[in-house]
């Protein structure tokens, strides 16, 4: 049942695909039907390490691992270099257009991934990897604090504000896998005021491509007393280089086993 009120909403400001901004029908809610597909698709397409769907993977980066960092919740393979896919497009909307809608529904999306690792007795705080102060001015918020509050909002649990963002070593995606590292280690400093003691933090940021910033921000984050510290990104883009190297050693590995199927 719709009210007048309703009506006059939707007349007034008619609800767009959080994606592509088509006008949505009734039936469709933050996507179009088209979007939601390429969506679904991207969620359930298998992580090749674990073979488990993405969105229900928690494979971290093999430089997070080195670091002890275990536990990565995404929700898809993030494919910046297709920008028209709407996967692409979302995380491409939530840093640019401080759209509710997007905001909203990426945060509903990746609330059961966290509530997986939630255990009775822990305290769970979130905290976002905090946006560069160039980006601030540039957009004028920032989206991962902003994604945060809603998770925050619908997880029932805090959002502490407990990394700042120190100097300005400019934008990571313009950088090479060396120059991430570096510019992350010196980049982030936990709050002097906020103490983690005992608690578990879910760390959040928009992308993981190397784990440098979520690496750098753990780090920052253990100094002030948190016991556990879980990421969770919206898309993930280093698998791809895990592709490459894991066809490097399943062949080499065939090789090593089956050398009659490898002579000519
Ligand atoms: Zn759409
Ligand atoms: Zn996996």
């Amino acid at each position: 049942m719709t009210s007048w009120c309703e009506n006059l909403l939707r007349f007034l400001f008619p609800p767009r695909c959080a994606a592509c901004r088509t006008l949505l029908s009734r039936d469709e809610k933050y996507l179009c039907r088209l979007c939601a597909a390429s969506y679904a698709d991207a969620k359930e397409r298998n992580c090749p390490r674990c073979l488990q769907p993405m969105h229900l993977c928690d494979c971290p980066s093999r430089f997070m691992e080195h670091k002890s960092l275990h536990v990565l919740i995404k929700l898809y393979r993030y494919r910046p270099q297709m920008r028209e896919l709407p996967e692409n497009k979302l995380i491409y909307r939530l840093k640019r257009a401080n759209s509710a809608a997007v905001t909203d529904f990426l945060a509903e999306e990746l609330a059961p991934g966290i509530r997986r690792h939630m255990k009775q007795g822990h305290e769970y705080v979130i905290v976002g990897a905090p946006r560069s102060k160039s980006a601030i001015r540039k957009y004028g918020f920032d989206h991962v604090e902003q994604l945060g509050k809603s998770l925050s909002r619908l997880l029932k649990i805090s959002y502490v504000p407990a990394v700042r963002r120190i100097g300005n070593t400019g934008q990571q995606k313009k950088k090479n896998r060396k120059e991430r590292l570096e510019a992350a280690a010196v980049s982030y400093c936990a709050r002097e005021d906020v103490s983690l003691k005992g608690k578990v933090v879910i760390l959040l940021d928009d992308v993981a491509t190397t784990g440098a910033t979520l690496t750098a921000c753990a780090k920052e984050i253990r100094a002030i007393g948190a016991r556990t510290v879980i990421c969770a990104v919206i898309g993930s883009s280093f698998h791809y280089s895990e592709i490459e190297e894991r066809k490097i050693y399943e062949t080499a590995r065939k090789r090593l086993m089956f050398p009659y199927q490898f002579k000519r």
